[in-house]
């Protein structure tokens, strides 16, 4: 019985070719990477080709297919094995093998010659110590910012100083012109070169770290491969066990990828690596222009870089012995691609992984409940930091009641907790930060005076306020009035929440004439820069209290933030999304870890309706394990991820009928389907119904068998296929979601 290869003939990077299938001749040994010569067209022209699946069907009968002619020498190479990635993410995650090769491999284009600069200390460090020790620090704060970095580094990138320093070309110019600097221009991108004493800087590990990193290194040497989740409390310094990993297997002559949210590669985070590894480190991020990232790519393939840092698409990274891969906060919803194919990093981190016999290495304060869950079943092994490190301990939290607050007549947004700590930071001359959880402000209902919240009678979420003025559920479709007084104690003041951050800033700069109030949040954040800027000014200590979105929270060291507040912190718990527990846990635990991060003593105020809510409560307490088993109960009755696999179906049209009437049809062939059937919820209208005139309509299957969900999508898109070259067909898109972070 023939078997079949799926063959790629020449990856120009500009155009990709379908696949052709071809007949693997008996006896001859071949894999998914592997490059293959074949007879190509009419005249059977030899030419090389790589396979990107097998299998043992074939869309045509035999007689029309040609046979591989041989196995290249070389074993599987990078481009193979890029290849084969691509296929597999098809097979995940659907849509065309073209978008997934679009998205692992980078554009190749004709770009100008690339120019990279870098700055380059000049003068002795003496003189660069004595003089930003003379400079004023409210005047000169970006220029001191420069001094300090060229302290740790003897050359930087340009745009490194500029984008995670904040530091304008006007100071640049001005510290050439004094001779402290020189700026020099190269074809190639040189890494910033830390100074002298700093290279191959290390920390001795304490006690616990040293464990773990023995412990994982030990069942590495003894074959155990599993995935680590490294559950460590913020501050414990996760960051310092995935140095001491990446040396040792940077030393085997292997290569590591380190994934960060894009928000925390900071010029910290940053130098810590660079101190360690010098140029063989590589940063990758949003702003790099196609020519610079084709660049690094060649770079990676050709064996100059050892490491590679960025978000989750530095995982295409082309490493030849790829081995260790690193998830620093590994919960973040920004590890989900939101883009065709709609893959999760976590999960191509697993296989590449298991391709390249790597290890992989997910950290977290909080780690989602998947993660958590893989590691009571043994599929991932848990290792703990228990303590910050040093001296640092975690703040104290304080749950402020602001129903009790409105009953004792304070009607404002602070309750009364918040504001005398408030005022003791001002009179200390530390810093505080403010957060509104924006998250889920879109539309619930809920009751100042008792917190009630209007739920859906059947399903367990919160209903939506939509524009047409009635409640909904978007899971089951139940549709409501609004209620005028709360069913449950009657008070008028029931209402969609609606506080901004400018109104905030208003109040506050009422109750606090004096203090210094910088807000961040999408309205002050519209150029590139403005976040960044917010952000230094804020750690020079140019302002009190840093007011903003949950966007603040994430992943910043202020060593003189004594004080977090979170106000209205139970608002995302509200959402119509099965992980709002979780995620409010995760952004209170988060926020928590700003305080007091260094031997400054931190407090946090956690303001809420819901002060009895488990997630609050336990975030109040760090108790993560108790909360995973108190949430995991939930998702066990409900029946849902990690549970169970969840995989949306988002069909999208500019005609809202079309959208409807075409999910209605898959929706009867996914229960036409042989053999295991998977539960079909809807069609119902997307949580956002419609986007720049395009409607949306979601279809939801559930089922604990991961390969069943991928059954529903091959006969999917076969069906959405056909249903589309039906005469007259309106024009529907058809994407896929598994295991969604956000709901659709
Ligand atoms: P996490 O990544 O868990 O938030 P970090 O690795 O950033 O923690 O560590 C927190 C702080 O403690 C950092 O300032 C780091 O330099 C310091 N630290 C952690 N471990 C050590 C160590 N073994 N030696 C010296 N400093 C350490
Ligand atoms: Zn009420
Ligand atoms: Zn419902």
């Amino acid at each position: 019985m023939p078997v079949y290869a799926s063959v790629i003939i020449d990856i120009a990077l500009e155009k990709l070719d379908r696949p052709f299938t071809y007949i693997i001749p008996e006896g001859m040994y071949a894999e998914e990477g592997m490059e293959v010569s074949i007879p190509f067209g009419k005249g059977n022209t030899v030419r090389k080709g790589f396979i990107i699946g097998i299998s043992d069907k074939a869309d045509l009968p035999d007689e029309k297919l040609k046979s591989i002619i041989s196995v290249s020498e070389r074993t599987v190479n990078i481009e193979g094995r890029t290849l084969a990635l691509a296929a597999w993410m098809k097979k995940n995650y659907g849509g065309t093998l073209i978008t997934a090769m679009k998205t692992v491999l980078p554009v190749k284009k004709k770009t100008k010659e690339l120019n990279y600069k870098t700055v380059h200390r000049l003068a002795a460090s003496e003189r660069i110590k004595s003089e930003a020790a003379s400079l004023n620090p409210l005047r000169y704060a970006a220029r001191i910012r420069l001094y300090n970095a060229l302290l740790s580094a003897d050359a930087l990138p340009e745009e490194m100083i500029k984008d995670k320093l904040n530091v304008s070309a006007s100071v640049l110019k001005t510290a050439v012109k004094d001779g402290i600097i020189e700026i020099r221009s190269q074809r190639r991108f040189r890494m910033p070169l830390p100074a002298e004493n700093r290279y191959g800087n290390r920390s001795e590990l304490n006690e616990e770290q040293q464990a773990i990193v023995d412990a994982i290194c030990k069942s590495r040497s003894e074959g155990d491969l599993r995935p680590a989740l490294l559950h460590g409390v913020t501050g414990s310094g996760k960051t310092e066990v995935y140095l001491e990993l990446i040396e040792r297997i940077v030393s085997e002559g292997r290569q590591a990828i380190v994934l960060i949210p894009e928000i925390s590669l900071t010029f910290q985070t940053l130098m810590r690596f660079y101190a360690r590894f010098g140029e063989r480190v590589s940063v990758m991020h949003s702003r790099l222009s196609d020519g610079e990232r084709y660049d690094q790519y060649e770079r990676a393939k050709n064996g100059e870089l050892d490491i590679i840092i960025g978000p989750r698409s530095a995982l295409f990274t082309p490493f030849e012995h790829l081995g260790i891969i690193v998830i620093d906060e590994e919960h973040e919803g920004s590890y989900k691609s939101e883009k065709m194919p709609k893959y999760h990093a976590r999960e191509v981190a697993e296989y590449l992984a298991a391709r390249d016999d790597a290890l992989l290495v997910l950290g977290s304060a909080t780690p989602s409940l998947e993660s958590y869950h893989r590691t009571q079943t043994d599929e991932y092994r848990l290792f703990s930091l228990k303590s910050r490190y040093g001296a640092a301990v975690l703040p104290r939290v304080h749950i402020a009641d602001m129903r009790k607050e409105l009953k004792n007549g304070n009607k404002g947004f602070l309750s009364g907790k918040l504001m005398s700590l408030l005022t003791e930071r001002m009179l200390k001359g530390e810093q505080s930060m403010l957060f509104i959880n924006r998250r889920g402000v879109a539309g619930f209902i809920s009751c100042r005076s008792c917190g009630y919240v209007v739920n859906c009678p059947h399903c367990s979420v919160s209903m939506t306020e939509h524009k047409d003025g009635f409640l909904h559920c978007h899971y089951c479709g139940e549709k409501m009035s609004k209620p005028r007084l709360c069913p449950k104690c009657g008070s008028k003041y029931i209402a969609g929440f609606r506080a901004g951050t400018e109104k905030m800033e208003e109040e506050l700069k009422k109750l606090y004439p004096s203090a210094r109030i910088l807000r961040m949040d999408a309205d002050t954040t519209k150029n590139k820069d403005d976040y960044e800027k917010i952000l230094s000014s804020f750690a020079d200590g140019e302002a009190d209290i840093l007011l903003g979105t949950q966007m603040i929270v994430k992943g910043h060291d202020f060593p003189n933030v004594t004080l977090v507040g979170a106000l209205a912190a139970d608002m995302s718990l509200n959402l119509s999304d099965y992980h709002s527990a979780e995620r409010t846990f995760q952004l209170l635990c988060q926020a928590a870890g700003r305080a007091g991060r260094a031997d400054k003593k931190g407090e946090v105020v956690i303001q809420t309706y819901q002060p009895e809510h488990f997630a609050i409560r336990l975030a109040s307490e760090h108790d993560y394990e108790a909360f995973y088993e108190q949430e995991m109960g939930y998702r066990e009755l409900a029946d849902f991820p990690p549970v169970c696999h969840l995989m949306t179906l988002q069909f999208y049209s500019s005609d809202p009928d079309a959208a409807f009437k075409r999910a209605g049809k898959i929706a009867e062939v996914i229960r036409a389907m042989k053999g295991e059937v998977p539960e079909v919820i809807g069609p119902a209208e997307a949580l956002v119904g419609r986007i720049r005139d395009v409607s949306r309509v979601g279809l939801y299957v559930r089922h604990k068998d991961l390969k069943v969900l991928h059954r529903v999508k091959d006969e999917a898109e076969e069906a959405e296929k056909k249903l589309a070259m039906e005469r007259g067909a309106a024009d529907v898109m058809l994407q896929f979601d598994l295991d969604p972070v956000n709901i659709f």
